[in-house]
């Protein structure tokens, strides 16, 4: 009897009531709004909430942050939708192939992908509490999936910064520190991603652990909740042009549907909004778009504040902005947007099937072909992205090809494949293959390009009718290392041929390079090709069985030889087969440089190369002997004049001694004039409408002539200089601004000619012009060390996967 007293509270204890479940104020032990609830704090509440009213809250740990920081989701309904989430979860996919008849209404509102933004997640806490109570009669048609926060390691490093740096009470005066982070915001993720550019591209671990859940539900309603400048009025749906065309009538009014139902809760306060402005909807990696382009209606919320704003702060008109203010104007929208989708439940349903049905692309197949490492670093992002591809193994195929960008034909002899729109994903499809996505106005947020086959390195066209794939036999890479060889040869032209090497020289093998083509025994040898001798590993233990296991874990197809005398070429022991370096490495952080810059080359090194690097902080990197290193990285950043006259010097001596800078995009600047390297800023002349006045009226209009907005063209490659080894003779790059230098005297890699059209993407004709004939990669000899130019940036949100091999070489090739 007592036995079952006692578990009779314990279960009354467990399942409160909903009356009685505690609000995020009472749970923390603070009123919501005055201080900054660090992430565990957070978790714990919606563990509270699940634990408390388990039949109306689940709650599910997707994966962890590379700070082990728990990614979570919680899913909010009804009892009986909870009871049945499994199947209203199969019922609501069906709908992408046209057999479901899912009647409830799928909202996914995702919290603080900026980390500093830092409002939503506490917006989210009173959210959940909200729907769990007073307005839970929503969630009788309506699934609510909730992520309180996207990224975690962003958060919590703003809050535990502010929590730090505040005064007590808090200072509202914006020149306070409390208000300024310093060179490194809260903003990104913890290697500096900008996890709302990550959504197609998947660079990242909180977006790979994210999407994979995403693709389980598809959701009718997708809402990604940001903060903006301190001074901006809230921002919701209908967006700004440009749309994508291949956005539908229906998800364009049902934004106008959303975005009237808030305004008519902002009017009812007097508070201040606007739409259809500044956030586009183009660029395929966004919370709001990359969403759209899956069937929902994906949209940006906007609240004035992020990093700047504390707990409170003056604004530009005097008032203050508080942290409360802040929250209820999130917790509003996010209500009323479960409102209105509770509303339309049905309509979202009927609208979700035609999503998926009608795909009336005039590009049906795009056709690729390429070396088999560069298909099937495509191949791994388009499962992550749940599209379905086939591989081609023959054939001939016409359309757009994207290698000359007008009609013509491609040719298969062995690895090729095909994606066609027709399939539940094919809207994404053809987002993320067309040539060029039609821009309906250039004044956008982002970049206007990022054609995969152009970021992959492959060769492609786009077909107007539907390819079948071929079945291919996998076939199986042989990398038998007998011990008796002479020496082991291997291809370089891919990013898994650079970790491959970058492995061997972990593993402290020697590894040679060749800067001649040769033939052995028949077989024709490129620039690059990695040798590794039996002579200079002899003295290395266990060098056959080391070998024969890397090259098994990277596939690598290595030729065995039992001579170093070749056919035609250099023989192995010439001295012009240079030995590769194991560089030491210092990559300069802080100071001049930009985070998202300096971010994607860490990353870069540890998650992609997996290479040690030392990161060297603009505050102290004048006290460090740069002869401990070989190589110093300078990210891209604005530095002007940011190296004085003794600097440059020290510098310039450091590399005539051998070092070897990498200078990439504004740290060029840094380099050239008089007292530094050869490299010079291209000068050009103004143009007609550059030099008469321009109505003030049209200012912006006017500005874009200058500007490229991420655009797409075509450079010519000197594939016989070691930056450009493993190459062809032309590369597309994606160029980012309309920075330019002159050509180097030697050394030019990589560069524009004359014809300055994009290939794809948007440039204004001034920029055009700008830059004519200028540098895009280069090597600089300066005494025995070097100079690597980087003007444009091969690691781009570590998307752009066709250059990073050019930064591979500079580390190991260039010499
Ligand atoms: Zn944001």
């Amino acid at each position: 009897m007592t036995k079952y007293f006692f578990s009779l509270i314990l279960l009354a204890s467990i399942c409160v009531s909903a009356q009685q479940l505690k609000s995020p104020s009472e749970f923390l032990g603070y009123e919501l709004g005055t201080q900054f609830t660090r992430h565990h704090e957070v978790v714990d509440y919606y563990k509270y909430l699940a634990e408390s009213d388990p039949d109306r809250v689940q709650l599910t740990v997707y994966g962890k942050t590379n700070e082990r920081r728990p990614l979570i989701l919680a899913y909010v309904s009804s009892e009986e939708n909870l009871a049945n989430l499994e199947t209203i979860r199969q019922e609501h996919l069906k709908d992408t192939e046209g057999t479901g008849n899912s009647s409830k209404a799928i909202v996914w509102l995702s919290y603080n992908v900026h980390g500093n933004e830092s409002v939503s997640t506490e917006a989210s806490m009173k959210t959940i509490y909200e729907l769990l109570t007073k307005k839970s009669s929503y969630l009788e048609n309506t699934v609510v999936i909730m992520d309180p926060c996207i990224n975690p390691d962003g958060r919590d490093r703003y809050s535990n910064w502010y929590n730090q740096y505040k005064n007590t009470p808090y200072q509202v005066d914006p020149n306070s520190k409390e208000h300024h982070e310093g060179w490194w915001s809260g903003r990104s993720n913890h290697y500096m991603f900008d996890l709302n550019r990550d959504w197609a591209w998947l660079t990242q671990i909180e977006s790979q652990q994210r999407l994979k859940m995403f693709n389980q539900w598809l959701p009718h309603i997708h809402v990604d909740f940001h903060e903006q400048g301190v001074n901006n009025p809230y921002y919701f749906a209908p967006a700004a042009e440009p749309y994508h065309e291949v956005i539908t009538d229906f998800q364009r009014d049902f934004q106008v549907t959303l975005g009237r139902n808030h305004a008519k809760y902002f009017d009812a306060n007097g508070w201040f909004y606007f739409t259809k402005e500044v956030f586009d909807l183009l660029y395929p990696s966004y919370g709001d778009t990359y969403p759209i382009y899956n069937g929902s209606i994906g949209m940006t919320y906007e609240q004035g504040g992020s990093g700047r704003a504390g707990l409170g702060v003056i604004t530009g008109i005097g008032d203050t902005l508080t942290l409360k203010d802040r929250i209820a104007h999130h917790f509003t929208t996010g209500l009323s947007t479960v409102e209105v989708s509770s509303q339309n439940a049905e309509k979202l349903n009927d609208e979700f099937r035609k999503f998926h049905q009608n795909k009336e692309f005039k590009y049906k197949s795009y056709v690729l072909k390429g070396d088999k490492d560069k298909l099937d670093v495509l191949k791994s992002l388009l499962q992550k992205h749940n599209i379905e591809y086939g591989d081609l193994t023959s054939g001939s195929y016409r359309g757009h090809s994207y290698s000359t960008g007008s009609n013509g034909s491609l040719s298969i002899n062995k690895n090729g494949m095909v994606v066609s729109t027709d399939q539940p994903k094919g809207t994404l499809v053809k987002v993320l293959f067309e040539p060029n996505a039609k821009l309906s106005d250039s004044l956008t947020y982002d970049i206007t390009a990022w054609s995969l086959p152009y970021a992959y390195g492959l060769d492609a066209i786009a077909s107007t009718s539907i390819v079948s794939s071929q079945n291919m036999q996998e076939t199986s890479v042989s990398s038998n290392i007998s011990s008796g060889s002479y020496a082991y040869l291997t291809d370089w032209n891919s990013m898994d041929d650079a970790r491959f090497l970058a492995t061997l020289l972990n593993n402290g093998i020697r590894v040679r390079k060749a800067d001649h083509p040769f033939t052995i025994k028949g077989k024709s040898f490129d620039r690059g090709t990695l040798i590794i001798t039996k002579g200079d590993n002899e003295n290395k233990d266990g060098f056959i069985q080391t070998l024969q296991t890397i090259a098994t874990k990277f596939k690598k197809d290595i030729t065995p030889t039992s001579t170093g005398f070749v056919d035609s070429g250099k023989d192995f022991g010439s001295s012009s087969i240079q030995m590769i370096t194991k560089p030491k490495i210092a990559v300069l952080s802080g100071g001049p440089t930009s985070t998202l810059r300096f971010g994607e080359i860490w990353h870069f090194f540890e998650q992609q190369l997996h290479y040690p690097l030392t990161i060297i902080d603009d505050d102290y990197a004048d006290r460090v002997d740069l002869n401990d290193y070989n190589i110093l990285v300078l990210p891209d950043g604005r530095y002007g004049n940011h190296f004085n006259e003794d600097q440059l010097s020290k510098l310039k001596n450091w590399v005539r001694q051998g070092g070897k800078i990498i200078a990439m995009g504004g740290s060029i600047d840094a380099l050239d004039g008089e007292k530094g390297f050869g490299i010079e800023k291209k000068k050009t002349e103004k143009d007609s409408s550059e030099k008469s006045p321009q109505p003030y009226k049209d200012w912006e209009r006017e500005r874009i002539k200058g500007a490229i907005t991420g655009a797409i063209f075509k450079t010519k490659v000197d594939n016989s200089n070691p930056l450009a080894y493993g190459y062809g003779s032309d590369y597309f790059s994606l160029k980012l601004g309309s920075s330019s230098y002159e050509y180097l005297k030697n050394g030019n890699a990589v560069y524009l000619e004359q014809n300055t059209k994009p290939f794809s993407g948007f440039a204004g004709i001034q920029a055009q012009n700008k830059i004519s004939e200028s540098l895009i990669f280069g090597v600089e000899n300066f005494g025995r060390g070097q100079v690597v130019y980087m003007v444009d940036n091969p690691l781009f949100r570590g998307f752009w996967e066709n250059g990073k091999l050019f930064f591979a070489n500079a580390l190991f090739m260039v010499d």
